[in-house]
């Protein structure tokens, strides 16, 4: 059998008064969605946290495959780097980076430089500069993003961030976090090398940049210079088991944001493209449903990912959210006559549109395939998914669950 695990990032919300006290989900129209969940099995997921945390989208996707994030997450910055095509190499630190805007006592002004969009001028710019030691490879992501990957023999992921996350406060300097925490000697001078590294580099940077004639022509406009590179998520990159080692399936990988494309890439999962997969509200639902179904003759398990659950709800727009929930119902039903396919549909969290933020609320489940005893639910919702067959699942329990319906 195939499996597809269709992820809508953000899935789970609380009660909103305005949608008559229901959730998106609750409120949202879902023929399609309903029609899976009444003859397949439900259940709701616990979201995987770290401590008193929020969840997080990259360590949730990690627990939902089956990877216990407390081993293998690396940091955010090497999953960003791989899903924007960055080569990179067992020992490697990734770092994500903003062009923000400082003052000239280095306090932020803005954290995305007026949302800068043509950066290519300034990457070259900053490529330039060497330092001693190691080599820094840059690359353009999105917007105002780039990444930063910094190669070399001593280096180590254990530093601070640069970015204080925060407009009005100052931008910090780079410290090896070895220094509060308990390292050995050899990790110690691993990080302050490092930290001394990027302190240099991000100096050198903020010189070219304060200086580029792209920023001077934006002064001149009255728009932000992107004068400052705020790097955050250091991560190593280390060998870790493939999806395929660990579960005995091909997978392919169908997502349009570089952070999935990223943690699907860095498990061994082929990228399938999309034509129009923004990673945005804008994206090309139908054809991500119609190339998952097509990539089930060549690949075992394919790994369908939409984000805009999870940024509609991130802006507050909770009635976005229950309309694009909608549009993903009618837009799956290609799926719907799948003959020996095992459709999963979940999230990763849920992400409360009232709190505007990712929230430990746990969120629904629903396996189906065309020959699956069902349970008693009716419809695929927070409420409905509560009295399913699976009942309330640990994320990190959910694929060998999953894997027990594969005959
Ligand atoms: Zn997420």
């Amino acid at each position: 059998m195939k499996i597809i695990l269709i992820v809508l990032d953000g899935l789970g919300d609380a009660l909103i008064l305005a949608l008559r006290n229901k959730t998106p989900l609750e409120a949202a129209k879902t023929p399609n969605l309903d029609w899976l969940a009444r003859k397949g099995v439900c259940g709701l997921v616990k979201p995987w946290q770290m401590g008193s945390s929020k969840p997080a989208s990259d360590t949730c996707h990690l627990a939902l495959f089956g990877y216990d994030p407390k081993i293998y997450y690396l940091g955010r910055g090497p999953y960003e780097a791989s899903g924007i095509g960055m080569k990179l190499k067992k020992g490697d630190v990734a770092l994500r980076t903003n062009f923000g805007t400082v003052d000239e006592n280095l306090k932020i002004i803005d954290r995305r430089a007026g949302r800068i969009e043509n950066t290519q001028s300034l990457v070259k710019a900053i490529s330039k500069i060497r330092i001693k030691g190691v080599n820094i490879l840059i690359k353009k992501s999105y917007g105002h993003r780039i990444v930063l990957v910094l190669r070399g023999k001593d280096i180590s992921s254990a530093i601070t961030d640069g970015d204080p996350h925060k407009a009005g406060e100052k931008v910090r300097k780079i410290f090896p976090i070895c220094i509060f925490g308990k390292c050995g000697e050899r990790e110690r001078g691993k990080a302050e090398f490092t930290a001394q590294v990027l302190n240099e580099f991000l100096e050198k940077a903020h010189h070219i940049l304060k200086n580029h004639p792209l920023n001077k022509k934006r002064k001149k406009q009255k728009l932000l210079p992107a004068n400052y590179l705020l790097v955050r998520g250091a991560g190593e990159v280390r060998e870790i088991p493939s999806f395929k080692e660990k579960h005995g399936l091909k997978a392919g990988c169908i997502a349009g944001g570089g952070l999935y494309k990223g943690i699907g890439k860095i498990l061994g999962m082929d990228l399938i493209k999309v034509k129009g997969a923004t990673g945005f509200a804008d994206t090309n639902l139908k054809g991500k449903f119609l190339t998952a179904k097509k990539a089930t003759r060549s690949h075992d398990f394919i790994f369908l990912h939409i984000k805009a659950t999870d940024s509609l709800a991130e802006d507050g727009n909770y009635f976005g959210k229950k309309e694009f929930i909608e549009r993903i119902d009618k837009d799956l039903k290609p799926l719907l006559k799948l003959k020996n396919t095992l459709i999963v549909v979940t999230g990763d969290h849920a992400t409360c549109s009232e709190l505007k933020r990712h929230c430990s609320e746990p969120f629904p489940i629903l396996i189906y395939c065309d020959r699956i005893k069902a349970d008693t639910v009716k419809a695929f919702s927070e409420k409905a998914c509560k009295k399913g067959k699976l009942g309330r699942i640990k994320q990190l329990y959910l694929m060998p669950k999953i894997l027990l319906y594969n005959k």
